[in-house]
């Protein structure tokens, strides 16, 4: 089987484990997504205000199939332990970002989707603003949790109003994978791609951060002198990733373009000390990647 096809099938356990989790009595004991509070934290970036939405917390077991597939669950958890985590699984937030430029509102990702917990709408209005306000959805990549939540639990669009902007290769690929059909199906009319680099709203630029889909993009936004990159899934623990970017990750669909990209990335982010906005980082997930001898870590905080 091929390493895409693997790493689908993992997508597909996973919210299946999801599923799971969804019909346990104990859902703090569970896998998969599990339901938050809705939150919506403002920062400042020159002149806008930007939103941090968090959606859900979503917990991986460390079972050595997601992180650090080469170095193993007993390395991994070592390294949890030592960052004084419980090894045996990884909690990841699922968190999005919001902002207005003159009269568009932006959103960056959509996560998980009501169905299976995601409270991005909840979020959304604690920020005082309605789906149908939405005007841009910009998309990093086409998995499920970042994804998903473009449909509501009927069936319908989320943000009916929103044109949907992703980079061509991503959307290639979505629509080569069976298990996003129905998705495909209900967004394709209001679907419009880009080639990363050139800017699609003022000051908002996608930047191509390949390996981890074949699409895969992150945003930088910049107002005044001020700028921030939104990684998308660049990283997706704030411990583990930054510690060992070299590590393989499970969801990325070529690794070792991924851990290259990691690399230049990281190495660049600490350079400028550029503002980090990474949807997977412990909710609001905004702060800088520091260099930290051979690796790095993060060092959490708004201006
Ligand atoms: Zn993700």
């Amino acid at each position: 089987m091929s390493r895409s096809k693997t790493n689908a099938l993992r997508l597909v356990m996973l919210f299946a484990i999801a599923a799971t989790a969804l019909s346990s009595a104990r859902a703090d004991d569970a896998f998969g997504p599990q339901a938050t509070t809705a939150a919506a934290q403002l920062f400042k970036l020159g002149s806008l205000k930007v939103f941090s939405l968090h959606d859900a917390q979503f917990v991986v077991p460390n079972d050595g199939k997601l992180f650090g597939v080469d170095a193993g669950a007993a390395a991994v958890g070592q390294l949890l332990k030592a960052n004084k985590l419980p090894d045996d699984r990884v909690t990841l937030s699922v968190n999005a970002l919001l902002f207005r430029i003159g009269d568009r509102v932006i959103l960056i990702d959509s996560g998980l989707g009501s169905k299976v917990n995601g409270g991005l709408v909840a979020s959304l209005a604690e920020a005082g603003v309605s789906p149908d306000e939405v005007t841009d959805v910009l998309i990093t990549h086409s998995h499920g949790d970042h994804v998903g939540g473009l449909a509501q639990a009927n069936g319908k669009l989320t943000f009916p109003k929103a044109v949907i902007r992703m980079s061509a290769a991503e959307w290639n690929w979505m629509k080569g994978q069976a298990n996003s059909a129905d998705l495909v199906k209900l967004i394709e009319g209001h679907v419009r791609t880009f080639a990363p680099g050139t800017p699609i709203a003022p000051g908002v630029t996608p930047l191509a951060l390949d390996g981890h889909t074949p699409g895969h993009v992150g945003y930088e936004i910049a107002s005044g002198n001020e700028r921030l990159i939104d990684i998308g899934d660049l990283a997706h623990s704030s411990v583990l990733s930054l510690a060992k970017p070299q590590w393989t990750m499970g969801f990325d669909v070529d690794s070792a373009v991924a851990k290259a990209t990691r690399n230049t990335t990281f190495a660049r982010l600490a350079k400028t000390h550029e503002l980090v906005f990474a949807p997977h980082f412990p909710y609001p997930g905004v702060g800088h990647i520091v260099a930290d001898g051979a690796a790095y870590h993060w060092v959490p905080g708004a201006p």
